[in-house]
């Protein structure tokens, strides 16, 4: 199996690192090419508008749309804002590139000034130990319709993970703390729905 992690802008080499871990190949992905070989894809935490904007300027938006059509593909935090299809009408940045593939409304940098940045326990189905999850000016996942379905949820409700088929979208970071199993959960699901 190999995974890629765009690697336009934000936190690709930490995901990198986490996969080679787990012994996946990996590939950071700098133009649309690089998607040929691949089995699934991450998109990284960073600045969406940033990231939408490289995307658009490396004319990765349709090929990221093709690849989505048929591979797995997982966006945390920024990540998950590119891949949603509406961005709310509260938060930050209603006008920026979004690939818009998944049925999902998230609101951008949510969280509030006071609570920039937060960690916490998060309770999943199939995890034996809650699994700890850093939260960077991180988006709130409003609302899943459609085939979404949210979770994960924090202790007060609010979403933070939602699947549709293929794709995966965590508000937090999973990277960044060294536990290994959003990571798997996603190989798992690469695994499950390909071929
Ligand atoms: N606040 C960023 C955005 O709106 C996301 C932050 C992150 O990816 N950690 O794109």
């Amino acid at each position: 199996m190999k995974i890629g992690v765009l690697a336009l802008q934000g936190a690709f080499a930490e995901h990198i690192v986490m996969l080679q871990a787990l012994g996946v190949e990996t590939a950071e992905v700098r133009l649309p090419d690089q998607l040929a070989d691949l089995d699934g894809l991450i998109i990284p935490g960073g600045e969406s508008t940033t990231i939408g904007k490289l995307a658009v300027m490396y004319n990765f938006m349709e090929p990221l749309r093709a690849f989505a059509a048929e591979k797995g593909m997982w966006g945390t935090c920024a990540g998950m804002i590119f891949m949603a299809k509406e961005i709310g009408t509260v938060g930050t940045g209603r006008d920026q590139p979004l690939l818009g593939i998944m049925d999902i409304v998230v609101e951008r940098n949510a969280f509030g000034r006071q609570v920039d940045s937060f960690e916490a326990d998060l309770i999943v189905d199939g995890f034996d130990a809650p699994f700890p999850a850093v939260f960077i000016r991180a988006p709130k996942l409003v609302e899943a319709k459609g085939d979404a379905r949210v979770i994960v949820r924090l202790e007060d409700g609010t979403a933070v993970a939602a699947q549709q088929g293929r794709w995966l979208v965590t508000s937090f970071h999973p990277e960044l703390t060294g536990d290994g199993r959003f990571h798997e959960y996603f190989l798992k699901m690469v695994e499950d729905t390909g071929e």
